[in-house]
């Protein structure tokens, strides 16, 4: 098996030799530096870090443990004044990205770039995507990209360096035409947000157009189901692959290599930690928990243990590719987008992804949680493929049963179902938002246990 192309890429990025083997030693060591070097630069010209840092000791760190001593950033930290995270003048910001939470009034998160920070991701994106495509490849990028240094701009860049065309299709709004532009221009990759892959899938299954042969498909900027990647697995018989990362992360995280078996993060410049969510302590190894993340190397905006609000875990023992970074096992929920129904009881988007997106003629779906007769209600609206009926409702109801919890949760009388076939074509969702349950009960009688 090939082994992930970051090992080489880290190896030189840390100052090894090109015959020394990337060591988990030299590795740790080449973090710790980092993070002493970062702290220091925040501490000097962040007012946010300044006093959220003063009465620490100036060398705070003697091994990477020692992390765990210092205090958390939240997202709501860069919500309520993100010029305090800025360490330059705004005259070196190349780019600011502004992250609005759909379907809330809170101010926005924005998040600031250098040149030199973008580069950062440009050459991930150029050493990541070697696992995909091959020198005069071409990849079909279905994320946003037409603006300066947007995702799908700095993939195109990454992929130049390596003799790779990557075309800017931006989000999927039709799924038919999108592959006919596979056919078109002889793509041989796609990227692409989960669910809208999913659709077209969903399409070339029901024999609308064949794409043609795909080498690889990356899916990015959302949670995948294992009912998912199998479906695209199917529909176009190519291996499929994800990135985890997020705005804050520098636009990039981590990928899967070959052996398609956790994504290895971009470890020369950002050092994850996992921790519960309740007691803010770290987990133990291969435990899931709150995934925490300290950018290393970015200039106009470091993060110090920012609280990403995603649920993961390091998957422990070497990667079958045979490289010492680390594993991060598949994102799988977001904090927040796991509802308590009872104290044993809760559910999340991947859950249902898992049963309802396994039967075969649904596309998409919506789900909502209220109140009946002062009992949770969960309503599913479900997109089927033309000329689904009755059938198809009770294949999703039989699927829900499935969900480990949901069936004796129901029985039990604490969750009424109501499935709905939604008439006419699905909407596809056009952005890159995160699915979720839309949650109007009054109070959410319980607390979270993982
Ligand atoms: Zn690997």
């Amino acid at each position: 098996m090939t082994r992930t192309p970051l090992d080489s890429w880290i190896r030189g990025k840390i100052g090894l030799q090109p015959d020394s083997p990337l060591t988990r030693w030299a590795l740790d060591a080449f973090q710790l530096e980092k993070l002493r070097q970062i702290l220091t630069y925040v501490r000097e010209k962040s007012p946010f870090y300044r006093r959220l840092m003063a009465g620490l000791p100036e060398h705070a760190l003697t091994c990477l443990s020692d992390m765990a001593m210092l205090p958390f950033t939240a997202p709501e930290d860069i919500r309520s004044a993100p010029l305090q995270f800025l360490c330059l003048s705004q005259d070196e910001v190349a780019r600011v990205v502004t992250l609005q939470t759909s379907g809330t009034t809170r101010a926005p998160k924005r998040i600031f770039f250098t040149e030199e920070d973008l580069e950062l991701t440009i050459d991930f994106y150029h050493h990541g995507m070697s696992t995909m495509v091959s020198p005069g490849d071409r990849v079909l990028i279905l994320m946003p990209g037409e603006t300066p240094f947007s995702v799908g701009d700095l993939l195109v860049q990454g992929l130049a360096r390596m003799g790779v065309e990557g075309i800017v299709h931006g989000p999927v709004h039709d799924t038919e035409a999108a592959l006919r532009t596979i056919l078109d221009r002889r793509i041989d990759c796609l990227v692409g947000i989960p669910i809208q892959v999913f659709h077209m899938a969903k399409d070339l299954l029901a024999g609308k157009i064949f794409p043609g042969r795909l080498k690889s498909i990356l899916l990015s900027a959302d949670h995948v189901s294992d009912a998912l990647v199998e479906a695209l697995t199917q529909a176009f018989r190519c291996p499929v692959y994800q990135h985890y990362g997020m705005t804050e992360t520098g636009l990039a995280g981590g990928v899967e290599c070959a052996a398609l078996a956790g994504y290895h993060p971009r470890e020369a410049d950002l050092y994850f930690e996992i921790i519960d969510p309740d007691t803010a302590l770290p987990v133990k190894e291969g435990e899931t928990g709150e995934l925490v993340v300290t950018t290393l190397t970015q200039r106009a905006m470091p993060l110090i243990r920012y609280r990403t609000g995603d649920l993961g875990r390091f998957i422990p023992g070497p990667c079958p590719c045979g490289t010492i970074l680390k594993r991060l096992g598949r994102v799988q929920a977001r904090r927040k987008g796991i509802f308590p129904i009872t104290p044993a009881f809760s559910l999340s988007v991947p859950q249902l992804d898992s049963a309802l997106l396994a039967v075969p003629a649904v596309v998409n779906y919506e789900a909502r949680l209220d109140e009946n007769q002062g009992k949770p209600r969960l309503t599913l609206s479900a997109y089927a493929i033309d000329g689904a009926g009755e059938p198809v409702r009770r294949q999703i109801l039989k699927a829900l049963r499935h969900i480990p919890g949901l069936r004796e949760t129901a029985e039990a009388g604490h969750l009424a179902l109501a499935v709905n076939l939604a008439a006419g074509k699905p909407p596809i969702s056009t952005g890159p938002q995160k699915r979720r349950i839309i949650d109007q009960r009054s109070q959410t009688p319980y607390t979270l246990k993982l």
